[in-house]
């Protein structure tokens, strides 16, 4: 808020200053993680915006973007904060885990906003929250396909059910720049369902995919951040949208009923209709196992690319227009 110091882990700004450190967090004597954080403070009063990449260790444009940020943004052109986590799961990324932490086998993603009693993920996603995002007004989340997705750009919000909070995370959904904006409606432990429920705006954007890290996945995210700290008057500035982003009140996703070698029949951005087959298990003499169907009519957002799926692993989802 720049009229005061901000102090997030061994992180300490004064206004007008940026900062770097970690922030340390351990279960007994057995697991420590150090989170990286940056936190640009502003030279005068505004927002205090959190920009957490890496939730998931494998999604390297969402990364990139938070690193380029965390460098770039000064404090003399930051009205409040800029906190910036560009990687939060860090033994996830090192291991080359997708979805889950190392350590503990749990998706952080689905325990925000964590347990400070529970296992080093849950611990990481309150410390997160306690040291991080509680600090903040908003969150802005990047995410990307993991190491074995692809998918087509989105950004979600979560519909907390809280007017002036969900006006908020849509106009930030929609000024982030990418065309297709989702709306989440149950409460699954997602850092920005999480920040919603208790009352901060927050969005979840997702570009890139497959472990690579792709310029313009990166860009995308760069823009996006850029835009929404232009929206909230953190920077000068309009924001850039290049088309009137669609909402999608709806989206189905699939998993898998059987594991196998999957042979997906259906690509990403590719309209559906429910009841198509868009893929195949085999199992490993190639003996065809089950056939899957589209959930819903609507258009592929993301499908795995790695044919070793196993059961209850996400297969697709389908975003379905109003
Ligand atoms: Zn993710």
């Amino acid at each position: 808020m720049a009229d005061r110091e901000i102090r997030v882990g061994e992180a300490t700004a004064a206004p007008g200053q940026k900062a770097r450190g970690v922030i340390r967090v351990g279960v007994g004597t057995a697991a420590a993680v150090e989170i990286p954080v940056v936190v640009i403070n502003g030279t005068r009063p505004g927002k205090i915006v959190c920009v957490t990449g890496g939730v998931h260790g494998a999604e390297y444009p969402g990364i990139e973007a938070a690193i380029r940020l965390s460098r770039s943004l000064n404090p003399e052109a930051v009205r409040g904060a800029v906190i910036i986590l560009p990687l939060v799961s860090v033994p996830a990324f090192q291991r080359r885990t997708i979805y889950i932490s190392p350590l503990d086998g749990k998706n952080i993603n689905r325990y925000f906003p964590g347990n400070p009693a529970g296992t080093i993920t849950e611990v990481v996603a309150a410390t997160l929250f306690q040291e991080a995002v509680g600090q903040a007004d908003v969150l802005i989340d990047l995410h990307g396909g993991d190491m074995v997705e692809a998918l087509i750009p989105f950004t979600i919000y979560y519909q907390s059910g809280k007017p002036a909070v969900d006006e908020v995370s849509r106009k930030m959904a929609e000024v982030y720049g990418i065309e297709l904006i989702l709306r989440s409606m149950a409460l699954r432990g997602g850092s920005y369902q999480a920040a919603a429920a208790m009352g901060k705006p927050a969005i979840l954007a997702e570009a890139g995919g497959q472990g690579i890290l792709d310029e313009p996945s990166v860009q995308i995210h760069v823009r996006g951040v850029t835009n929404v700290l232009r929206h909230l008057e953190v920077l000068e500035g309009t924001p850039e949208v290049p088309r009137k982003p669609v909402e999608l009140p709806q989206s189905a996703w699939l998993s898998a009923e059987d594991g196998g070698m999957f042979y997906p029949a259906v690509a990403i951005g590719q309209q559906v209709e429910k009841g198509q087959v868009v893929g195949e298990f085999r199992d490993w003499f190639g003996e065809p196992i089950r056939k899957v169907e589209s959930p819903a009519t609507g258009l592929v957002l993301f499908l795995v690319t790695s044919p070793a799926i196993n059961r209850g692993d996400p297969i697709l989802s389908v975003g379905i227009s109003a």
